[in-house]
């Protein structure tokens, strides 16, 4: 591996786990992000400045066509993590950038969230001046999560970076480092498995299982933003009040998945040949009809730089 600063170092295995604009995987696939249609505004504000708050604990969002704000405490309880989603025409966020370094004036906010509620304009107010405002990029999926024989492997928001709205992305990073750690040590501890024979087998077997689930996560992620701000197909005639019972009955049965999986019990089946997960391209080809979005498997370098 050669560094920036034109240090060098050796590995028998490079784990990119580097990030949404991961350099690794810049090595072998092009990023070619697309606006998702969503901008958000973030802050954080003290909940001791709020006049009242009566969901201690709790994430509360408040729903509009094509608006949603979402606030969750942070902090032991003591702040409050507020995101405001507004759908905007690409021609207007040309200048928003897709980094926590891209600011607004606080009025925007005011303009986007005008006619909200008395609890929710409090909120707004104790924004930051110059809240940061979002530029929400969706990604295709990856149908590779390993190079070079199994020597650099994906992890993370590097193999599946995703939309914020389910609130899934760390959690589906931590199941890849959990599947990738035990069959990594697997294959170290000498098991006869056939799928420990190689490091690029071992790795097949992380992708295998965790793959098809990060997808379905990926596109979920998407389905769920279009829900909140009552955009999807089934949801463009009906009034709000028809579309509440549909949101809510959508949002539990999305939860329901991503957090009840039993990790271990679907990496034994996969390890021990048991109804292996989906292939990796039928699962791609039927996401990336529902994204619109052409698939990018082409390796740009094999070399690692
Ligand atoms: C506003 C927001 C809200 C979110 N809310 C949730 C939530 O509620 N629940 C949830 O599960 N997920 C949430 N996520 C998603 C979650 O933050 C990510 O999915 C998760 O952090 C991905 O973890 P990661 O380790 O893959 O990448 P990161 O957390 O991005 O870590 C990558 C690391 O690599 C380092 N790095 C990058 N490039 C280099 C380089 N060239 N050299 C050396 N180091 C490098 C970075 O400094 C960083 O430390 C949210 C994301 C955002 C932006």
């Amino acid at each position: 591996m050669q560094f920036a600063d034109s240090t060098t170092a050796e590995a028998d295995i490079v784990i990119g786990c580097d990030g949404i604009h991961s350099a690794i995987r810049n090595q072998f696939v092009v990023d070619k992000p697309v606006f998702s249609g969503q901008i958000a505004y973030r802050g954080v504000i003290p909940i001791s400045a709020l006049s009242s708050w009566p969901f201690p604990s709790y994430s509360v969002a408040w729903l509009a066509k094509h608006r949603h704000l979402l606030v969750f405490p942070i902090s032991r309880n003591e702040q409050l993590n507020i995101v405001a989603f507004v759908t905007k025409p690409e021609n207007e966020v040309a200048d928003v950038k897709e980094s926590w370094t891209s600011i607004c004036d606080r009025q925007e906010v005011f303009n986007d969230f005008a006619g909200f509620d008395k609890t929710a304009q409090e909120v707004l107010s104790l924004m930051p001046e110059q809240p940061s405002k979002w530029r929400l990029n969706d990604r295709q999926p990856l149908d590779r999560w390993h190079y070079m024989n199994g020597k650099v492997i994906l992890l993370g928001d590097s193999a599946h970076a995703m939309l914020p709205h389910l609130g899934a992305g760390a959690g589906q990073s931590m199941e890849d480092g959990w599947l990738l750690g035990r069959a990594l040590s697997e294959r170290l501890s000498g098991s006869t498995n056939s799928h420990f024979a190689s490091l690029e087998s071992t790795a097949q077997l992380y992708q295998t299982v965790r793959l098809p689930r990060a997808q379905k996560t990926q596109a979920t992620s998407r389905a769920a933003g279009n829900t909140y701000e009552l955009q999807t197909e089934d949801m463009l005639d009906k009034s709000f009040e028809e579309c509440i019972p549909m949101i809510a009955e959508r949002t539990r049965e999305r939860m329901k998945w991503v957090w009840e999986e039993d990790l271990d019990a679907a990496y034994v089946k996969a390890r021990d040949g048991q109804g292996l997960a989906p292939t990796v391209a039928g699962r791609g080809d039927e996401l990336n009809a529902v994204n619109g979005m052409e698939k990018t498997t082409q390796p740009v370098s094999i070399e690692a730089q």
